[in-house]
């Protein structure tokens, strides 16, 4: 007779759960050092010099960064195993499942609550209080780079890790248009860190620009240290007064003309 013990059904619960945060977590990492490694390089080749002596920053970046992905990584992980193991949110694989109409309809709510959620969490970790406790660690960078995307106190990662995980189970989502969501998610928190425009000038400077979030509008929220909070569009702060517009980047860092 063995007295070896077999695991209970709890045990063999946690232990999934566990190993699904995990992978989420090497996910996020991966994607995290891929994406931001992307646009370093890219702004290596485009901008040579601009990251000159700022060694120490992008390590310091690298390191809140990636203590951010396990973060981000534990309630992703949760939801994942529970729409695996549960059929748990609202993430449907069907493209049939509902109208055709619905699924640029869902991304726009994605990304409008997200950001609604973003402006007014990142006001409040502008309060002098919580702005010394967590918000100062991404202002360190100053001017940021692109590795500064996910640089983030653990509290501050918290309020950016748990919106689109609440949002599975509330609004129904393609699993497509999810990681459509979680792509720009990703391309503009690097993209709006990394001290030069992607986005033609003509977009950025035309009506398009008057609405959306690019690095030229972040770039100033960096340097002012208040005004423009948004995320991806300028909504909130048009709407609340503290839009303080397009900041200056020097000409040779614009988007292109066409
Ligand atoms: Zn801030
Ligand atoms: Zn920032």
């Amino acid at each position: 007779m063995s007295d070896i013990a077999l695991p209970t059904a709890s045990t063999a619960t946690a232990l999934a759960i566990a190993l699904s945060a995990l992978a989420m977590t090497a996910i996020v990492a991966l994607r995290y050092l891929v994406s931001s490694g992307a646009f370093a390089l890219a702004t290596r080749l485009r901008h040579p010099g601009l990251y000159r002596g700022r060694g120490a920053q992008m390590r310091r970046e690298i390191g809140w960064s990636l203590a951010s992905t396990a973060i981000y990584g534990l309630p992703a992980g949760i939801v994942a195993w529970g729409w695996q193991a549960h059929g748990w949110t609202r993430i449907y694989g069907d493209i049939d499942a509902r109208p055709l109409w619905y699924l640029p309809v869902s991304l726009l709510l994605y990304l409008l609550l997200h950001d609604s959620f973003f402006y007014w969490t990142h006001r409040l970790l502008h309060r002098p209080r919580w702005f010394r406790l967590a918000h100062a660690v991404h202002h360190e960078s100053r001017p940021p780079t692109a590795w500064a995307a996910m640089s983030f106190h653990p509290i501050e990662a918290v309020t950016g890790a748990i919106v689109v995980p609440a949002l599975v189970f509330l609004i129904p989502i393609h699993v497509a248009v999810l990681g459509l969501v979680l792509a720009i998610m990703t391309v503009m928190g690097i993209g709006n860190h990394m001290g030069w425009e992607m986005f033609p000038r003509a977009l950025v400077h035309g009506p398009a620009g008057r609405w959306l979030i690019t690095a030229t509008h972040h770039q100033r929220h960096h340097a002012a240290y208040r005004g423009n909070y948004g995320l991806y569009f300028r909504f909130w702060d048009k709407a609340c007064g503290t839009d303080i517009g397009l900041g200056d980047l020097p000409p040779s860092r614009l988007g292109p003309r066409a």
